[in-house]
């Protein structure tokens, strides 16, 4: 492989991860996505080949926490997706770092800003053309002692989860955002007594 090859190949590793996550292309733009240690994690192994050269977002998060990826999942799972479209629905600082959302349904939101984390409860709200965001509510700047931290987080997962209810009919685990008011489910909702959302 000659260089230009290589620098190719290293560049679709690249694309390929922002597609997936969202992130843009750009050098300097993927500079708080990519902190160093990540960026060396996804060049060994790719420079090591035969492994899958891809590097999940829980790798990127666990490198920007500068914590060791279990530390990672013990504290705060998996699952993790970037949320894209706050920029564009709520007030936001263009300097703010962007929100991360993780469970199905949503069930806690993460921000992470230099080195610290910060989490919060996914509330959703729909917005223009049937597009759901989560904003993120009572947030809590965490201590990063484990332990402690673990609590927050508990905290806050429970009374998300509170919130959600079995649908009647198609019995999915529903949160408020995707009820019509009562208990049954919007897609139950546009399938069996023809509402329109
Ligand atoms: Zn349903």
């Amino acid at each position: 492989m000659d260089e230009l090859d290589g620098a190719g190949r290293w560049y679709e590793v690249f694309a390929d991860f922002a597609r997936r996550y969202g992130v843009d292309k750009t050098m300097e733009l993927m500079a708080p996505e990519f902190p160093p240690s990540a960026l060396e994690t996804l060049k060994q192994r790719w420079v090591a080949g035969g492994e899958d050269p891809k590097l999940r977002l829980e790798d990127v998060l666990a490198a920007r926490l500068r914590i060791s990826r279990d530390l990672f999942l013990d504290v705060f799972g998996a699952g993790w997706a970037k949320q894209e479209q706050q920029n564009r629905h709520w007030p936001f600082q263009p300097d703010q770092q962007p929100w991360y959302v993780a469970g199905t349904p949503a069930q806690l939101m993460l921000q992470i800003d230099d080195g610290i984390a910060t989490v919060a409860r996914p509330v959703g709200r729909w917005q223009g053309v049937a597009e759901l965001v989560y904003e993120p509510t009572g947030s809590v700047v965490l201590a990063g002692d484990p332990e402690a931290d673990r609590k927050v987080i508990a905290g806050l997962l429970a009374a998300r989860r509170s919130s959600f209810r079995y649908c009647p009919l198609c019995r999915e685990q529903t949160p408020p955002e995707l009820r019509d008011g009562g208990l049954e489910c919007m897609s139950c909702g546009e399938r069996w007594r023809g509402i329109l959302h």
